[in-house]
């Protein structure tokens, strides 16, 4: 092994240490649900993204084993090769058909959606706006791409305007947001970003990977949330969240999936999703479809959540969905909150730097459609105790 290597690694790892950013693998021993064990002990969950409980759902399983039974393991080839299965343009049918859209792509992950669609699109003489709080996977997508990328204040529409009147002379003006932020559980205005880029000839790009499942009716995303789905020219849907398996798409146009199987580098070079996954999403997307009684225990729950903790002093920052941030600041402070609520048995995340900015770290919950008001009484109680120990509410 090299020791300049190896030296670098430990600094590193030791300097995360000492700044209090360093997060340890938490070794799950259950499947992911609203309580889960952990070293033996029984937690209440409040940290996945399983929003309507469909990781561990009985028809979703069962969807999985028969596509393994009939499709095999795994794809066998990247889908422009060979590993084309049937199954995968069974999901993607699907899929268009929930969003109302004409064609969908998937993907083998949110990420690699991100990091395949906006290189592809925004070339060398065009210009991506792009909302200063996007997720890691968009900023990504963006420094693989040629395009320039101008940063505008967050959900502040004058300063994507002042960025589209600089921009006018792109070959194509980009703009890119979060459908729901994943940090803080804030709502795009879509709406007002869509009659921005009709006047500046500007093309829209939503991540609703928090919104799928959980925002519009059935969870059909953002866009329809907004009545914006024929304004919206590319949305990012996940199948790693609401939707319980892993996966990725993009839904718009016919041209635009057309030209993405064409184009886009992790769709040529990587392989599709095993038929598993496949077999299980198309399972899920079905139930989300038929029923919308798991979005509607998702936003009850929500709501029971954000006001409990409301009512015992704590501060939820700027949330308008499941996504409840309990802010704290300060790095240190939050990880001696997370301990403290594991302590009382409930697993809730600290949320420190590089994730969000330095002093604005948060313990990041996310109430879902599988927790009981039992299980959310529980949840308060214990961080009332927490508060109270650590002095924070
Ligand atoms: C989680 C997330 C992704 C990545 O999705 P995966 O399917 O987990 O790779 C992309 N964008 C946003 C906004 C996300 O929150």
């Amino acid at each position: 092994m090299n020791d300049t290597l190896q030296n670098l690694l430990n600094e590193q790892i030791a300097l995360l240490k000492k700044e209090h950013l360093y997060k340890p693998l938490v070794s799950v021993e259950s499947p992911p649900g609203a309580r889960v064990k952990v070293g033996g002990r029984d937690l209440i969950n409040l940290s996945g993204n399983n929003y309507l409980g469909l990781a561990n759902d009985a028809r979703v399983k069962a969807a999985a084993i028969r596509a393994v039974e009939k499709w095999g393991a795994g794809a066998g080839a990247v889908r422009p090769i060979i590993g084309n299965l049937a199954i995968h343009d069974e999901l993607e049918r699907e899929l268009s058909a929930f969003k109302g859209v004409p064609d969908v792509l998937v993907f083998t992950s949110g990420f690699t959606a991100n990091a395949g669609v906006i290189p592809a699109l925004a070339g060398e003489n065009d210009v991506i706006l792009s909302d200063e709080l996007n997720h890691a996977s968009i900023i990504d997508g963006c420094r693989l791409s040629k395009a320039r990328r101008v940063p505008f204040k967050h959900k502040d529409m004058d300063s994507l305007e002042d960025a589209l009147k600089a921009a006018k002379n792109a070959r194509l003006r980009l703009v890119i947001t979060d459908g729901v932020f994943s940090m803080d559980g804030d709502v795009a205005p879509l709406d007002q970003i869509c009659d921005l880029a009709a006047r500046y000839d500007a093309a829209v790009m939503v991540d609703d990977a928090h919104g799928s499942g959980v925002m519009g009716k059935n969870g059909r995303g953002t866009a329809y949330h907004f009545g914006v789905t024929n304004r919206v020219d590319v949305q990012l849907g996940t199948l790693s969240k609401a939707v319980g398996v892993v996966g990725g798409y993009i839904a718009g146009s016919a041209a635009l999936k057309d030209y993405l199987t064409q184009r886009a580098r992790p769709f040529l070079f990587s392989t599709g999703a095993p038929p598993a996954v496949a077999g299980a999403c198309i399972a899920a997307i079905q139930i989300m479809a038929s029923d919308d009684t798991l979005t509607a225990r998702l936003w009850e729950n929500a709501r029971y959540w954000q006001a409990g903790l409301k009512r015992l002093g704590w501060d939820t920052g700027a949330t308008e969905t499941p996504i409840t941030p309990v802010m704290v600041g300060d790095e240190e402070k939050t990880q001696a909150l997370q301990r403290e609520l594991r302590a009382e048995n409930v697993i809730a995340l600290a949320v420190v730097f590089p994730t969000v900015a330095r002093g604005r770290a948060r313990v990041r919950t996310m109430p879902t459609a599988a927790h009981t008001k039992a299980d959310l009484d529980e949840a308060l109680a214990a961080f009332e105790r927490a508060g109270k120990r650590l002095g924070l509410a």
